[in-house]
């Protein structure tokens, strides 16, 4: 029985399987004036030690009578804590069974919070005792299932109007009375165009999420004309008055395809979400550190328990309510997603009932008299791209 894997040894250290097999250069923070040491150097044991330190991965070696001489940094962070009492069992039970002949591997579910995977591993050494690695794949194992997920709700959300367009073509054939066949072909006009929507909204999606934002030199004046104009288009016949208030803010440096669709996509909501009749507020304001581009409506509100999660991809509210306006439920993910490449955020205020304000932020950095900030606000929005 292994006692406390985990404790470092403070010797004897015995990484003969870690072998260097090229001329490395050090890249560590000793930095440029160190020189580049020969390969031979490079295979002491006390060099090797300090690279297998540095390591993200747990590091354990156990010679053959179940002695650890060895554990780097990362193994023993988890002395002390509750996880590392549940590693340490695995790891034993682990070592017991691969020196039996068994598995050399197992993951072990923590339940935390935060919730942790962990894949542990335990190899023999050519030359007697083991080695036995701990690797935290939470983060990689979240994002298999949030695509899992992702595949799963796109192949739902395709599956609706494919399928309905499929029974309707079928129910066309044949038929020969003129009304029938003017409601079936209205109907299957429908069910395409938002199969349509669908694919369009999730290639438009891939392409914020995958590419880096545009730098255009970008009036926002002219993005809140154009969303007006799309909102316009939308609200025909509707008795909608949308109208944008004063209060431009200076250009600034973004991607005006972007801004333009984030925009767009608010007012179209604001107007698919208001009664006929209703009134939609379209405007920029500057509040600094950020410049912000809001609308509001006087439509149905949002129920606050959804408030949270309507700018998850494909989250509807309208299901619960029973009401279908056709949407595709990636509206308001791709409003985020250019807020975030932006180095902004997005914001709503609702009550069910009472209309809602959506407010997307901008860092002040990005204006063109303000052009020192605009670097640091796009690398914040590269490096935040979640789900
Ligand atoms: P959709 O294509 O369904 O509109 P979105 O991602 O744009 O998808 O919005 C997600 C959900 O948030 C919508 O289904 C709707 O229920 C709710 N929502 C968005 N904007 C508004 C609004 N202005 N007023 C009321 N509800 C809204």
């Amino acid at each position: 029985m292994l006692v406390a894997v985990l404790l470092a040894a403070s010797t004897g250290l015995a990484i003969g399987a870690v072998v260097a097999t090229a001329y490395l250069r050090r890249t560590t923070p000793a930095g440029p004036t160190t020189p580049a040491m020969p390969l031979t150097n490079l295979t002491d044991a006390s060099v090797v030690r300090d690279a297998v330190g540095q390591l993200k991965i747990g590091v354990v070696l156990v010679d053959v009578d179940d002695t650890v001489t060895y554990s780097n940094s990362a193994a023993t962070e988890l002395n002390g804590t509750h996880a590392g009492l549940i590693v340490n069992d695995n790891l034993t039970q682990l070592i017991e069974s691969v020196r039996a002949g068994g598995a050399g591997s197992r993951e072990v579910v923590l339940h935390g919070p935060p919730r942790q995977i962990l894949v542990i591993e335990a190899k023999p050494l050519p030359r007697g005792g083991m080695v036995a690695t701990i690797q935290d794949v939470s983060e990689r194992a979240l994002i298999d299932s949030m695509r899992k997920d992702f595949v799963a709700n796109i192949s739902h959300e395709l599956k609706t109007p494919v399928g309905a367009i499929a029974v309707l073509a079928e129910t066309l054939v044949g038929e020969t009375d003129p009304t029938t066949v003017g409601s079936l072909s209205a109907r299957l006009v429908d069910e395409a165009h938002r199969a349509v929507r669908t694919i369009d909204d999730l290639l438009e999606l891939s392409a914020i999420e995958s590419n880096r934002p545009a730098r255009d030199i970008v009036d926002l004046g002219e993005v809140v004309e154009l969303a007006v104009a799309r909102g316009r288009t939308l609200a025909h016949g509707r008795g909608i008055e949308i109208s944008a208030q004063d209060g431009a803010a200076a250009p600034v440096r973004g991607d005006r395809r972007q801004l333009v669709s984030a925009l767009g996509n608010l007012v179209e909501n604001a107007v698919k979400y208001s009664h006929d009749g209703g009134a939609v507020l379209v405007g920029v304001r500057v509040d600094d550190p950020w410049i912000e581009l809001w609308v509001a409506d006087q439509g149905v509100g949002i129920p606050e328990r959804d408030l949270d999660r309507i700018f998850e991809r494909f989250y509807r509210v309208d299901k619960a309510r029973g009401r279908d306006t056709g949407g595709t439920g990636l509206g308001l993910s791709i409003v985020r997603h250019v807020a975030q490449n932006h180095g902004g955020d997005v914001a709503v205020q609702s009550q069910e009932g009472d209309g809602a304000t959506f407010v997307v932020r901008l860092p002040t950095g990005l204006m063109e008299q303000q052009r020192n900030g605009t670097d640091e606000a796009f690398a914040r929005g590269a490096g935040d791209r979640h789900g």
